[in-house]
């Protein structure tokens, strides 16, 4: 359909239709005027006629001379009309216009025929002889002798014609005007309410931009007025809406932003269209980069992968562990399930991310520790059976033997008990710490360290001559006591233990950067670089054979880091191979008195 303007489709008809009613009142009020003036016209020839009837009648008599002469005369009395005088065989008796001999038989003349029949005539019509329209106007007219006669007048119609013209001038200069001023006023309001259409237009489309904060003026006109309220009132609810909308995007960006774990929602062509930070965290991107791109490329794992498009195509929910990319110790637990719009319509796939990398570590620590302890276990327990079968079955003959044997079931029994000891004292270690129940108390670290070289020379007078003490008396710390003293006497043990005989052995305390260490020191063979960074783990021995044959149990060094780390420090090693090691408890330090 060809699209017009407000103001051609308004104002062009109009003037059509105005048009239109002009010719329309200019046709019949010309066909009026026309009529009125043509009876006008026929009834003065008709007066014409009657009043020179009776002088017809009397020149009849005299001849036909005078019958011209009285033509002529009326001619010249009466302007512009022409008399005819005709026979009744149709020959012209006289004409105040033209010379009867030369004129031709009127019995065939409309006009003429009626009278010369008996009754007046009346005929408007092209004449040959005067090459104009006449009006004839004719009456029959009986001479003294009884023969008929017809007795004409004719008017001329450039007359009427000229007052006709006149007035359709008249009509046109009056239908002019009221056409332009109809032109002029339809231009003004079309062109005014173009113009309001044309800021309802704008204010839409600002609306449509987003813009909903205007709002558009009333106009005057009744149905524009309704339009622009009702358009009011739609940006207002819409900005309403716009509003809710926003506040609950908030809210669930929101929820999503502070979830830890990862939310990957994806469309049904496998490309991320969401992720919360987490989400993106966990799979070492930021949403912008994400966002558009298929789940292949951005979970960089198969195992992902195949588990969305799982999800895709299926309806139940599906979990598993994925360990991310080649190297990654990071395992994430991934559950995926179908993500479908309110309506119900599959949308595409939503993926779950859970960081279970330290539930997996711990698990696998659980399973490590639980191998090692069997393990410790399982060799005093069979070389304890062993000699007990022994005894049992083949009773050595020899005394010393019996002997024997028993001393080294004791020795194992002994061994089984520190083992025991030790793994209890780290349990009860672990269960205090999460239960927050080890109590530290400001206080001095001389008598601690005093202590644990006084129980050394109780226990082991012959050792206590190699260690030296030096610690100063006003050193504080938050401690607890006892703990501090295990701590620091399985090191003290080690350092005896591990480094030959008559070396001599340091303990001492000092302050340093804010923090406080507790060193043992020694000048034994010192550990090599390889083994220290597991040196604290439970059961790590540098050398098992020795560490057995000297009784150790393998949990002496946990025990020091858990009791550290009790304190809410840590323990250290730092040692030269051939020269000595140095265990160093580090607590937070607290001021000098
Ligand atoms: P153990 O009961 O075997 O002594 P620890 O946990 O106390 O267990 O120590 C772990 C290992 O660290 C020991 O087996 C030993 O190899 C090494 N170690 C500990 N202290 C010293 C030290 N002062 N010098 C050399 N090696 C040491």
């Amino acid at each position: 359909m060809r699209r017009r303007t407000l103001l051609s489709a308004t104002l062009l008809p109009l003037l059509a239709i105005l048009l239109a009613t002009l010719l329309l009142v200019t046709a019949l009020t010309g066909r009026t005027v026309r009529g009125f003036i043509l009876a006008d016209t026929t009834a003065r020839l008709e007066e014409l006629v009657a009043v020179a009837a009776p002088r017809l009648v009397a020149a009849a008599g005299a001849g036909p001379e005078a019958v011209a002469d009285l033509c002529r005369d009326l001619g010249v009395s009466t302007t512009g009309v022409r008399f005819t005088v005709v026979a009744a065989d149709g020959r012209v008796l006289g004409d105040s216009h033209d010379r009867p001999a030369r004129m031709d038989n009127h019995r065939d003349r409309p006009e003429v025929a009626a009278a010369l029949d008996g009754a007046p005539g009346r005929s408007l019509r092209f004449s040959s002889t005067r090459a104009e329209r006449l009006l004839y106007v004719a009456v029959p007219v009986t001479d003294a002798d009884g023969g008929r006669l017809a007795l004409r007048a004719a008017v001329s119609m450039a007359r009427l014609d000229a007052e006709m013209r006149m007035v359709y001038r008249e009509i046109a200069l009056a239908g002019l005007a009221v056409g332009m001023l109809a032109a002029v006023i339809g231009y003004v309001r079309s062109r005014s309410l173009s113009r309001a259409v044309g800021r309802l237009q704008a204010g839409a489309e600002a609306f449509a931009a987003g813009d909903l904060g205007g709002r558009l003026a009333v106009a005057d006109t009744i149905e524009i007025a309704a339009v622009a309220e009702a358009m009011n009132r739609m940006a207002n609810q819409l900005g309403e809406r716009l509003a809710t909308v926003e506040q609950q995007r908030g809210e669930l960006e929101a929820v999503l932003t502070s979830m830890v774990e990862g939310v990957v929602a994806i469309d049904r062509e496998e490309n991320v269209i969401g992720l919360n930070a987490a989400g993106a965290q966990l799979l070492g991107t930021t949403s912008a980069r994400a966002i558009g791109r298929s789940i292949q490329e951005v979970g960089r794992h198969p195992d992902l992968t195949r588990l969305a498009q799982q999800a895709l195509v299926g309806s139940s929910r599906l979990e598993r562990d994925v360990q991310l990319g080649p190297g990654s110790d990071t395992w994430l637990q991934v559950r995926a399930s179908g993500l479908y719009d309110a309506g119900g319509s599959r949308l595409g796939a939503l993926l779950m991310l859970n960081n279970v990398t330290r539930l997996r570590r711990l698990e696998t620590m659980r399973r490590d520790f639980v191998a090692n302890v069997s393990h410790e276990l399982k060799t005093p327990i069979t070389s304890i059976k062993g000699f007990v079968e022994t005894i049992i079955d083949e009773p050595p003959a020899d005394e010393a033997d019996l002997h024997r044997f028993l001393e080294i079931i004791r020795r194992q029994a002994d061994r089984l008990d520190s083992i025991i000891t030790d793994l209890l004292a780290l349990s009860r270690l672990e269960q205090d710490a999460d239960g927050g129940g080890i109590e530290l108390v400001p206080g001095p670290l001389a008598p601690v360290l005093e202590r644990v070289l006084r129980d050394l020379a109780a226990r082991r007078p012959e050792q206590s001559s190699r260690v030296k003490l030096d610690c100063a008396g006003d050193l504080q710390a938050a401690i607890n006591a006892p703990l501090l003293e295990q701590a620091v006497t399985n090191l003290l043990e080690n350092a005896l233990k591990y480094s030959p005989p008559g070396t001599p052995v340091a303990i001492g305390c000092r302050l340093d950067g804010g923090q406080v260490r507790v060193e043992v020191v020694d000048a034994g063979p010192g550990i090599a670089a390889e083994h220290l960074p597991r040196l604290f783990e439970r059961f790590y021995r540098v050398d098992k054979a020795r560490s057995r044959q000297m009784g150790g149990t393998g949990l002496g060094l946990a025990i020091v880091k858990h009791i550290a780390q009790a304190h809410g420090g840590r323990a250290d090693v730092a040692s030269v191979p051939g020269s000595g090691s140095t265990f160093t408890i580090i607590l937070p330090g607290t001021e000098t008195r």
